[in-house]
């Protein structure tokens, strides 16, 4: 089935300078881009893209750092997107990540991460509409 998911690069890797990298990495994966753009998430929007984790020990230090800079959500679409992504990314952990994986590689610990993936097509659909509306994506297709 092809999917959406949102991806976000996280302030850590802008900051490290790796969104290119990283790009590349996604795109030589076979994810098409529908849409890309850089912005920095006020705490209240953060907080309201994580709000399934309200409550949880991470969540305030989680929305601190999504907010701390400039980030860059991106809309792909690829067959099995979800899945692929995840994979593509590794483990939550960089120190459980598997080898090769983009979060192995750059990730400094498990809330520093690098990269945000959605976890099933449900959300991939709604969090790609967080951050995009659908005539923006559409008009590039
Ligand atoms: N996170 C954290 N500590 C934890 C679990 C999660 O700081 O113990 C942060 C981390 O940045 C992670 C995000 O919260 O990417 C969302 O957590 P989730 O469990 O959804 O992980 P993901 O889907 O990003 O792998
Ligand atoms: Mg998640």
């Amino acid at each position: 089935m092809i999917e959406r998911t949102l991806a976000i690069l996280k302030p850590d890797c802008v900051r490290k300078n790796l969104t290119g990298q990283v790009i590349a990495q996604i795109e030589k994966a076979g994810f098409k881009i529908l849409g890309i753009k850089k912005i920095r998430l006020t705490k209240d929007t953060a907080g309201a893209f994580y709000a399934v984790h309200k409550g949880r020990a991470f969540y305030e230090g989680l929305v601190e750092f999504i907010s701390s800079g400039p980030c860059v959500p991106i809309a792909l679409e690829k067959e099995n997107a979800i899945a692929d992504f995840r994979a593509l990314i590794g483990a939550t952990d960089p120190a459980e990540a598997a080898p090769g994986t983009v979060r192995k590689d750059f990730a400094d610990n498990k809330g520093e991460n690098i990269v945000h993936g959605s976890d099933s097509a449900e959300n991939g659909k709604l969090e790609v509409g967080f951050f995009f509306s659908e005539k923006e994506l559409i008009e590039l297709i």
